[in-house]
């Protein structure tokens, strides 16, 4: 039987890595349905390749020319268009593992359909499970949904923790992180850096935003609190360590005084390719470690000081209720500010900052009084990005 496959933001960086890992294995995997926002020619080119069953754009416009254009190649998917058809391909009986590849807390609800509905649920969006925290964990208790990450720090978590989890021995996991393209930038300099340099990462090549919080250190932060809900611990279990060479990709620490590290070149077809065939294991694509070709492996503690948004993340998770999901809210709008020059860089830590300290930010029972958070906090946000211009 072929595992079928969906893919939600099949046309971004882990949506295509995703596709390239499933083309090298036609015997096992199969692709039931792609979406995306807007960009609807490359996936028109994904579901000629792969023969989706369906497709769904959110822009409506942009899934009528998908349609015409699918139309007169001779396919047969099917195209719908609107933010609930992703929920709804997320929860179709017939796919057996979704693939969570939205960027940012646009992905909640698809994702959070495909744990309703019990899937196998190979999540990359990180935001979802940082916006929903509880929520998003109760959910998959309450279904039994299969729930593997994909980003690599926590995937490589998962492969170094015990079979019977963090209770089993494990003093610490421990976060590393590469430290960004400005890793050994001054505070001066950090103040002057623009789009461009900052969507430059020296190790992986990813979508814009995370790019840019991975420039910040905003995405360690949010990989902190997504490491806490995933494997539940508390933030004091968990360090986080810069390593420039981003071959160790993350370790667990155990109560004997033993580390386990998984390695691998940074390509992230290796952690696609382990939640796709896991417990099983299948060739990625990914080019091979050549440990007589590494220089050196370093590891050092990460400056808050330079690059505050590590801490702002720590604190929200500390604080609680929906702090986490305010500060994703907050950090979504100032990036977009930022990459649309309308926000200097060190403007992002700041406007989050004042986000988290003038927002309220209760404890939620579901998902709708959530975005409600999202939605007050993204307007303060914008409020506070607007004072403070470029
Ligand atoms: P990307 O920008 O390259 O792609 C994003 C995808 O989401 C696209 O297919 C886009 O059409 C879709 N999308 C965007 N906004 C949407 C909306 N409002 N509604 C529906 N779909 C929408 O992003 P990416 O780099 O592939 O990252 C995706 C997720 O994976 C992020 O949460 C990121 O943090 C996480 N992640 C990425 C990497 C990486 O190497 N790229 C590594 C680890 C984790
Ligand atoms: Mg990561």
């Amino acid at each position: 039987m072929t595992q079928r496959i969906t893919v939600l933001g099949a046309t971004g960086s882990i949506g295509q890595q995703t596709l390239d890992v499933v083309a090298r294995h036609p015997d096992r995997y199969e692709i039931f349905a792609l979406t995306a926002s807007s960009r609807w020619e490359r996936l028109a080119e994904q579901c000629l390749a792969t023969g989706a069953r369906f497709a769904a754009l959110t822009d409506e416009q942009a899934a009528e020319k998908l349609w015409n254009h699918l139309r007169a190649a001779g396919s047969e998917t099917e195209v719908l268009a609107g933010h609930d058809a992703l929920s709804f391909l997320a929860a179709h009986e017939q796919a057996d593992t979704v693939v969570a590849a939205i960027v940012g807390a646009a992905g909640v609800r698809p994702t959070l359909a495909a744990v309703k509905a019990a899937k196998r649920v190979l999540l990359a969006n990180k935001e979802a499970l940082v916006v929903t925290g509880a929520l998003f964990m109760d959910a998959v208790h309450e279904s039994g949904a299969t729930l593997l990450p994909l980003d690599s720090e926590h995937n490589a978590i998962f492969q170094c923790l015990p079979p019977e989890g963090v209770n089993a021995g494990v003093e610490q996991l421990l976060l590393t992180a590469s430290g960004g393209p400005f890793r050994e930038f001054t505070s001066a300099q950090l103040e002057q850096v623009t789009p461009a340099q900052a969507v430059k990462h020296p190790n992986w090549d990813m979508g814009p935003k995370i790019s840019v919080d991975s420039a910040t250190l905003m995405n360690k932060g949010l990989e902190f609190i997504e490491a806490c809900w995933l494997f539940d611990v508390a933030p004091s279990q968990i360090d986080v360590v810069v390593h420039p060479q981003s071959v160790v990709h993350s370790m667990v620490a155990y109560r004997d005084g033993s580390v386990l590290a998984q390695m691998g070149t940074p390509d992230m077809r290796t952690p696609i390719a382990c939640g796709l065939s896991w417990p099983e294991r299948v060739e990625s694509g990914a080019q091979r470690l050549d440990f007589s070709q590494l220089a050196g492996l370093n590891f050092e503690r990460p400056d808050t000081s330079r690059f505050p948004c590590l801490a702002l993340a720590r604190a929200a998770m500390e604080t609680g209720g929906t702090a986490t999901a305010v500060l994703n809210a907050a950090n979504e709008e100032a990036v977009a500010a930022f990459l649309a020059g309308k926000l200097d860089f060190m403007g992002i830590p700041a406007v989050v900052e004042q986000t988290l300290a003038k927002q309220h930010a209760p404890q939620c029972v579901d998902v709708d009084a959530v975005m409600d958070i999202d939605r007050q906090a993204r307007n303060l946000a914008c409020r506070l990005i607007k004072e403070r211009g470029c």
